[in-house]
């Protein structure tokens, strides 16, 4: 009897919408496909659910696609990036129209700066130059080279026209850097385009900027780890288990240069040019990929107490800051940290 009525009742579910026999409609079983590429000086990751391998490969293949071409447009290495041309024209007093991509993550920068009262700053071009020649001659930057390098920083000597979405660098020297912003943007863009093309369970990942869509088949969402201050030596103790959203990690673990026994992160406080002291991996969630990256740099330059303050100006944000500023290592959770992270289990 109880199979009669199954078989009743898919006939039926068959009859309902379309006015004639069908099939009842079976999602096809998903697999879970895994693809890496290297761009923009980190490996990016995409994993993602598909009915098959040259589906989920052309997609993969179209995310990375996007990032090299995200690269082109963003890159403060390449001379020749969209944003490097722009910096050339620094004090020239021309307006210049800059393409969709560049004025998304130019606009989404501007509110981070005013929003952090000036933490978080992509005119930090000279400074973190000056930076990377002290990490290749291991060297400390003279006063005045760094006075020169920070005269040029502001965000607000940048001047947008958002009719014509255009921008002009008011003060010569000036130079942009959007290494904060660039990737989680980049991840972003590219999980958007696997959305468009029907691959919603899928992940994006750069080391530091992780983006996803819908959970994996069966999951609540994707398990992210919190980076530990050393992750090189020391694997996540918690977890945060996410969909559709994104979650980054700053700090100074992998990128830093020590000078007469003192740490100085590749982050800046763009007010006095000087590289972060404070050993910190601060890690933020958040509904929109973009902005996890760019809040995450913004709270380590900000501090833990400030940094709390600042999280909470962003919708669906959280963070989690760990940091060791002498011989104890301190640990700082954002409201809505208890509803997105969980422990390890145990082994
Ligand atoms: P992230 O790893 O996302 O925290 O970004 C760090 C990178 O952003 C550095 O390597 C610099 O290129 C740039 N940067 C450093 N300090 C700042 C700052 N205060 N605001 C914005 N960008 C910064
Ligand atoms: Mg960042």
């Amino acid at each position: 009897m109880p199979i009669l009525r199954v078989a009743l009742m898919s006939l039926l579910a068959g009859l309902v919408g379309c006015g004639s026999i069908a099939k009842p409609k079976v999602e096809p079983a998903l697999t879970r496909h895994a693809f890496e590429h290297d761009a923009m000086g980190a490996t990016f990751r995409i994993v993602l659910y598909g009915a098959d391998e040259p589906s989920a490969k052309a997609a993969a293949d179209a995310g990375f696609d996007r990032i090299h071409a995200l690269n082109a447009v963003l890159s403060d290495y390449d001379r020749a990036s969209e944003l490097s041309k722009l910096s050339d024209t620094a004090g020239s007093g021309r307006w210049v129209r800059v393409s969709d991509d560049l004025w998304k993550v130019m606009r989404s920068s501007h509110e981070l700066s005013v929003k952090s009262g000036g933490a978080f700053d992509i005119t930090v071009g000279p400074v973190v130059q000056l930076w990377r020649w002290a990490r290749r001659n291991r060297q400390m930057p003279s006063a005045e080279r760094l006075a020169a390098a920070t005269s040029a920083v502001g965000y607000e000597k940048i001047e947008y026209d958002e009719a014509k979405q255009s921008v002009k660098l008011t003060a010569p020297n000036m130079r942009l850097d959007v290494g904060a912003i660039g990737k989680g943007y980049a991840c972003a863009e590219a999980m958007n385009l696997l959305k468009e093309r029907g691959f919603n369970r899928a992940m994006i990942d750069c080391g530091s900027s992780t983006v996803v869509g819908d959970a994996p088949p069966g999951r609540k969402g994707w398990r992210i780890g919190i980076a530990s201050l050393n992750p090189r030596e020391t694997p996540p103790s918690k977890y945060v288990v996410l969909a559709n959203g994104g979650v980054c990690t700053s700090g100074d673990a992998w990128q830093f240069i020590e000078l007469d026994g003192q740490r100085y992160s590749h982050i800046v406080d763009p007010k006095t040019g000087l590289g972060l002291t404070d050993h910190s991996s601060v890690t933020v969630v958040t509904p929109q990929g973009i902005l996890a990256d760019g809040i995450s740099t913004a709270i380590s330059v900000l501090g833990p107490q400030k940094g709390l303050e600042f999280v909470e100006q962003f919708k669906g944000a959280a963070a989690f800051i760990v940091r060791k500023p002498g011989d104890e290592i301190e640990i700082y959770e954002s409201k809505r940290v208890k509803d997105l992270v969980i422990d390890a289990p145990k082994e």
